[in-house]
């Protein structure tokens, strides 16, 4: 497959709508995706960009900025979003790390920059795109041509560069590929079963995989409509489910929807699919889901590196608490630390392999080969167990695993039984410095508003219920728990501020 976009251009669009405010009116359509793309691809070219050139952008959410990314990828340049809440030091490495020859950023952010680009070096051009789609980079946008002559790509030309979330040392710039993009659009494409009344209800931020990839490109691949969110806001989206039929969300999302009294199956009555993703989805919001709406949310996993690796089958068996087994071309392996394969349910690290994963890290070789086995597994850092079924449960990152008195402890182990405990609202076990057992479990408990649980009543529960060793130490409890924009618990973060 060439530049991915001719993919998304092969299904018929004309006269549909792509993108509609949130009170019905069609902002765009797909004949506008085309001649925005390239009016924006003209401008992009006009600059001097030639492909393979990094196009770094740190705008708000907005239609204009989807034209942006379509233009880049039409143009064979390397589109670089980078999260909103990322301040100087962050985007100084940004931008020295990955040399790009333009940044898009929010009018407010465009005198950092330039002193940025200053100390990294000269010829680097700075444009301006607002929340509401205005800036430099489109005034007069109309006198630019309407078509364009897409670059040609291989499979695995680089189309856009993710840096991962960095939280043991630097981000790293993972580098995805026209084919990476296609391969995982068409296996997801075709395990949901899009069709063609589809309508994507989109809350989702579109500097990560799961709102640009995952979200975006599926309803434009499926020529659907996208009712175009500024932000997650359980009540609109609640007012908005009768008018959509798919909704991908992060587990946070479910959760507030379930505290919304207005979340009915009526509400939900033209839905056809809910997926959730990028962090563990607690089988009880499962649960209270299904019994609130009918509807069994699938979920699914994937990472920056590979895109999606498994969903639960969309007309089930759905298991809660997995992520189904593997999409069509994607190869999973589980493993020991000797590197053979565990049995059935047994945990392990999980490597993937299949066109949907990610070439290498930007300008780190050597980082890359330590993280592919030889024969082409990408080692993704979780720990997972298989079932008899082939279905995939993920137990959590190999860094967040504990070792207490030199015994393997699973945190999402201990976090299933502490959630489902009343007066705890939700958890996070951590591995804290111990003179005596190198590390004590610890678990970080929100309670529930009300609750009067205390720390006795939890340990004496996790006693009756696990091996010693595994029982806490300590149990902390906070107001939240630190979590990123995508909804995942920052262990990190709360190892630091813990610390003794
Ligand atoms: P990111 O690269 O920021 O998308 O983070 C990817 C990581 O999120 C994975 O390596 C997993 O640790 C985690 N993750 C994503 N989806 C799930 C899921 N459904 N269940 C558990 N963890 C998940």
């Amino acid at each position: 497959m060439p530049n991915i976009y001719n993919l998304f251009r092969e299904n018929s669009k004309d006269g549909l709508d792509f993108i509609r405010a949130p009170d019905g009116s069609t902002l765009a359509t797909y004949e506008d995706l085309e001649v925005r793309s390239a009016r924006y691809a003209n401008r992009l070219s006009r600059f001097g960009l030639k492909k393979g050139d990094r196009v770094l952008v740190q705008v708000e959410k907005s239609l204009e900025s989807l034209f942006l990314y379509f233009a880049c990828l039409r143009s064979g340049l390397i589109y670089l979003p980078l999260n909103t809440a990322y301040r100087l030091n962050e985007l100084d490495y940004f931008v020295g790390n990955s040399s790009p020859k333009l940044i898009v950023c929010s009018p407010s952010n465009e005198g950092l920059f330039a002193s940025i680009c200053k100390r990294t070096g000269p010829g680097v051009k700075i444009q301006t795109l607002d929340s509401d789609g205005k800036g430099s980079i489109n005034a007069n946008l109309g006198n630019e041509a309407a078509v364009f002559n897409d670059q040609v790509c291989n499979d695995s030309d680089i189309a856009v560069i993710l840096y991962t979330s960095g939280t043991t040392g630097q981000p790293k710039g993972a580098m995805i590929s026209h084919g990476n993009l296609a391969a995982n659009a068409l296996a997801l494409h075709k395990a949901w079963g899009w069709t063609r009344g589809d309508v994507m209800l989109h809350a989702l931020p579109i500097f990560h995989i799961h709102g640009l990839f995952v979200a975006t490109h599926l309803a434009v691949l499926n020529a659907s409509p996208v009712i175009f969110l500024p932000k997650f806001d359980a009540e609109e989206i609640i007012r908005l489910l009768p008018v959509a039929t798919v909704y991908m969300g992060v587990p946070t999302h479910y959760t507030r929807l379930l505290a919304s009294p207005g979340l009915s199956r009526n509400a939900c009555r033209n839905m056809r699919l809910f997926t959730c993703g990028s962090a563990p989805l607690l089988p009880q919001t499962f649960i209270e889901f299904k019994r609130r709406t009918g509807y069994a949310i699938v979920e699914r996993y994937g990472m920056t590196e590979t895109g999606m690796n498994t969903s639960n089958p969309i007309n089930g068996p759905i298991k809660p608490g997995s992520v189904g087994p593997p999409l069509a071309g994607v190869s999973c392996k589980i493993i020991d630390q000797e590197g053979n394969e565990t049995p059935i349910n047994e945990i392990g690290g999980l490597l993937v392999k299949g066109q949907n994963v990610f070439s290498g890290y930007w300008q780190l070789p050597e980082k890359t080969a330590k993280e592919f086995t030889s024969d082409g597994y990408f080692s993704t850092g979780d720990l997972a167990s298989r079932d008899a079924d082939g279905y995939i449960s993920i137990v959590g990152r190999e860094k967040d695993m504990i070792i207490t008195g030199g015994l393997n402890v699973y945190p999402r182990e201990i976090e299933a039984i502490i959630d489902k405990m009343p007066g705890v609202d939700e958890s996070a076990v951590i591995g804290l410095a111990h003179s005596d057992f190198g590390e004590a479990v610890t678990a970080v408990i929100v309670k529930s508003a009300g609750s009067n649980t205390d720390e006795q009543t939890i340990i004496q529960h996790l006693k009756n219920t696990l091996a010693n060793f595994k029982v806490p130490k300590q149990v902390i409890f906070v107001e939240r728990l630190p979590r990123n924009t995508m909804g995942k618990v920052q262990k990190n973060v709360l190892r630091g501020e813990l610390k003794q």
